[in-house]
């Protein structure tokens, strides 16, 4: 007599024998919902996860702002089988446009309540939702219990998963999202936003840029990391200014980031020369004519007859500040400065115009003007420095902004700035610079910098 197996449970693979592997279809939800719902409703310790899942799904889960496209057939098979695995997999996916986003990508950003639940979806990840469209709370990154960041994964896979870094447990009780109370209206809600973020993206194209800056004192007061995070408001700004001019921009949802925050734009539109021959190999040599050395930073000029007129201008005007002159070099002239003049995250960004892909004559005019704009930041701060007993708000800029978009209508220049607050005019006294070079550092400290 044989005994046969009434149900087909042990004929599974294990994976899916696993409690709450069926929720992986679960539309929007992110992967490291899933992964974290495996961990806690299987119980599985750190030990158990190494045994029972496979690495790169842990990894996905608990690293997802490192996620790249040829990075998605990893966790196939089962993933490949899904709709759109990125939107489950990679937070970017859901942002028309990351760069703008004030929400630090390496934290866990949630809405509180969903997160009792067992529940969160990437579309959370970016500053472009502001309040959960299901609870109407304000998404965080930081743990609603002690105020931790909520780094993705500061500790083990098994003592992150649905956990802050502290230990305080994002669940309630024993959900772990086996079943979400309100799973269709926050799927309807994210659906709708997703068709925002096409719209956008088909009526919004970025052509050169986008730049952020972070000036001082605003790094002063901000945390270090590099580069600095753009603050809140810039993408309902641009939005904002880009609809007062009249061109057609999708209209925001209730639960979108709204406010400018302490940003403030402007519009005008661009117009360069179409004809201008150069190609991507001037880029490339733009691009190594970039050189920090001790106390010099060697500036590339890739429109020398503006940057000279300008030059003219300011030097009639001021003086001359910058103490600075034009080098010949062999592919192409650059501007050499003082090195506390430019600072290292002003580099990265004007370096980051003549990117590769770029259309290489709009390039170089955009960079010509953000090359101007930085230097006059330059020389207000120069300013500063010489007069810090009477700190002006003209040295209060604490970021500044450029990009090139085109649109329907044609091509337009979005550019603008946030102002300092009084605190962080208060820190500008205390403004020290830290400029990395040739191994050392070299510390900028009120008027008294090396020059
Ligand atoms: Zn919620
Ligand atoms: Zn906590």
């Amino acid at each position: 007599m044989t005994v046969t197996n009434t149900t087909d449970e042990s004929d599974r693979p294990p994976l899916e024998r696993l409690i709450g592997f069926d929720t992986l279809s679960r539309p929007f939800e992110s992967w490291y919902a899933f992964v974290s719902r495996l961990i806690r409703a299987n119980l599985l310790n750190d030990v158990d996860i190494r045994k029972q899942l496979p690495a790169d799904w842990v990894r996905c889960a608990f690293a997802p702002q490192s996620i790249q496209t040829s990075d998605l057939a990893i966790p196939a098979p089962y993933v490949d089988q899904l709709p759109d695995a990125a939107l489950k997999l990679r937070p970017m996916k859901w942002q028309p446009f990351p760069e703008l986003s004030s929400a630090p990508p390496e934290c866990l950003r949630g809405c509180p309540s969903c997160l009792e639940a067992g529940y969160h979806s990437y579309a959370m990840q970016g500053d472009a939702i502001a309040r959960c469209p299901v609870h109407d709370e304000p998404l965080i990154h930081r743990c609603p219990h002690c105020d931790t960041q909520l780094l993705w994964l500061a500790r083990s896979p098994g003592l992150s998963a649905f956990q802050c870094p502290a230990g305080c447990p994002l669940l309630e009780g024993t959900h772990s999202g086996l079943h979400v109370p309100h799973e269709d209206q926050i799927t309807a809600a994210l659906e709708e936003h997703l068709v925002w973020t096409q719209a956008l993206r088909e009526a919004i194209a970025f052509v050169s840029g986008p730049v952020h800056i972070a000036y001082p004192p605003y790094l002063a007061v901000a945390p270090m990391r590099m580069p600095p995070l753009p603050s809140i408001g810039l993408l309902p700004a641009l939005l904002h200014v880009l609809k007062e001019t009249g061109l057609a921009v999708p209209a925001f949802a209730p639960f979108h980031e709204q406010s400018n925050g302490r940003w403030t734009l402007k519009v005008e539109p661009w117009t360069w020369n179409g004809a201008d021959p150069r190609e991507e190999s001037h880029l490339e040599a733009y691009r190594r004519a970039f050189r920090r050395s001790a106390y010099r930073t060697y500036v590339p000029l890739v429109d020398r007859v503006s940057f000279e007129q300008w030059l003219a201008r300011s030097e009639d005007a001021h003086g001359k500040w910058h103490e600075g002159g034009v080098e010949e070099g062999s592919t192409c002239a650059t501007f050499v400065l003082a090195s506390y003049m430019v600072t290292n995250n002003e580099l990265v960004a004007l370096r980051r115009l003549l990117a590769r892909d770029s259309n290489p004559g709009l390039a170089c005019a955009h960079y010509t003007q953000v090359l101007i704009n930085l230097l006059e930041h330059a020389r207000l701060r120069r300013t500063a420095l010489d007069q810090l007993e009477e700190p002006s708000l003209h040295v209060t800029v604490a970021e500044a902004f450029d990009v090139i978009v085109c649109t329907a209508a044609g091509h337009y220049r979005v550019s603008g700035e946030t102002r300092g607050d009084d605190a962080s005019r208060h820190t500008w006294l205390d403004f020290r610079e830290l400029a990395e070079m040739a191994g050392g550092m070299i510390h900028v400290m009120r008027k008294y910098g090396p020059r």
